[in-house]
């Protein structure tokens, strides 16, 4: 099998296709501190992509409540099982990813959901405790934490999906390393679904096909985010490009976020794709779960955020999400402001670093009406 070099684990990883790595690889930062639940994003998505016969169950974004939600239903805890815990030395991974597990003409290691598994997206939303008796985490069962975890497909620069299809009707764009499944040649053997780790390609028993999320390309082509980063009610999320591997620029907010602090982590990085949707950990939930999720920067990466008021670079980076429905392709923090530029140089966005604020006559005399300032 090739090997390839998967800065995400500090090592090289064995990978079945051989295939160049794109000129640049679409990437997004969640940041889980600021996510609400309100699903705008899976409703955009929805209404937008899969409104179709046999989508009903298919969301190729959904947002689940950790510990205990998930869609499909355990779609993380059932290969967990199934696999030896992440060990990690000083950054590099020491055991094996999905890959590595089995011989080197085997499927990467998988499963397939039952379509139980698809019937429930929401199970155990907005739950902290699981089947615990209603009030016992206070007496120490279980501290109180939770979260919510949105997820699309990663577009992995490694995919499972990619190295799993038997028609090659997998594959990983050139230009832009989003990942998408050829319609006419797939045959519906859905061992991209099984090979999935993240479970984010589903088959649509009617067309008898799978399909998955398309990274919004016609959206990318125009310079444009996704739908799902658009719609975000929360500004939770940023979409662009990650340089090469080799030569990330201080001046890419995707870049200077992921690769140069490393503040926002891969989900699940062990699996060995490495994956492009980068998570800002939430800061009030325990070292070693999260650890588990997102691999062991986890602590320099909370303590960074906790120290965002004196980090002005950083904080002006994660000022421009939610600011513009452009790609930012370059950024630069001027005075009390953040400018961003997107891929024609054409200024995008310009962002305060304090909101102004207006305090108006309580009585406005102009339309005889009074008003209430608000904070
Ligand atoms: S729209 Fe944003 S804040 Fe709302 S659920 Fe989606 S990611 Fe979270
Ligand atoms: S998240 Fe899954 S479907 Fe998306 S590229 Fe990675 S392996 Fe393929
Ligand atoms: S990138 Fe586009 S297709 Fe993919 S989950 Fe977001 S809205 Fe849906």
């Amino acid at each position: 099998m090739p090997t390839h070099h998967n800065w995400q684990l500090g090592r090289d990883i064995e990978y079945p296709y051989d295939a160049p790595l794109p000129q640049k690889q679409v990437a997004y930062v969640f940041d889980i501190n600021k996510c609400i639940e309100c699903q705008t994003c899976t409703v955009a998505c929805k209404t937008a992509w899969t409104s179709g016969k046999g989508e009903e169950t298919i969301f190729w974004n959904n947002v689940e409540t950790k510990p205990y939600g998930g869609y499909p239903t355990t779609w993380d805890l059932k290969l967990l099982e199934q696999r030896e815990a992440a060990k990690w030395d000083k950054g590099v991974l020491q055991t094996k990813t999905i890959f590595e597990d089995h011989g080197p003409l085997d499927a990467p290691t998988g499963h397939m959901p039952t379509p139980e598994d698809y019937s429930a997206v929401n199970l155990g939303e907005d739950d902290i405790t699981g089947i615990i008796e209603k009030g016992a985490h206070f007496s120490g069962v279980h501290p109180m934490w939770m979260f919510y975890l949105a997820r699309i497909c990663n577009h992995c620069t490694y995919p499972a999906c990619v190295a799993a299809c038997p028609r090659k009707a997998v594959y990983k764009r050139d230009e832009d390393g989003i990942v998408l499944i050829d319609q006419e040649r797939c045959r519906g053997y859905q061992e991209c679904v099984k090979a999935c780790p993240y479970k984010k390609t589903f088959f649509n028993m009617i067309s008898r096909t799978s399909e998955k999320c398309i990274g919004c390309y016609p959206r990318v082509e125009q310079g444009e985010v996704a739908l799902c980063v658009e719609s975000c009610i929360g500004k939770i999320r940023m979409h662009g490009f990650l340089s090469t591997q080799e030569a990330p620029r201080e001046d890419n907010p995707l870049d200077y976020i992921v690769k140069i602090r490393k503040l926002a982590l891969p989900l699940y990085p062990q699996f060995g794709t490495s994956p492009n949707v980068y998570y800002i950990p939430p800061v009030h939930v325990p070292d070693g779960f999260l650890e588990q999720l997102f691999g062991p920067n986890v602590e320099q990466a909370k303590a960074m955020y906790k120290n965002l008021k004196d980090d002005k670079q950083l904080l002006g980076a994660l000022l421009l999400f939610g600011s513009t429905n452009r790609i930012v392709t370059k950024f630069k923090v001027e005075g009390d402001e953040v400018i961003g530029w997107d891929a024609k140089g054409e200024e995008i966005t310009r962002v305060p670093f304090t909101e102004p604020t207006y305090v108006r006559d309580h009585y406005d005399q102009r339309f005889d009406v009074y008003r209430h300032n608000t904070t």
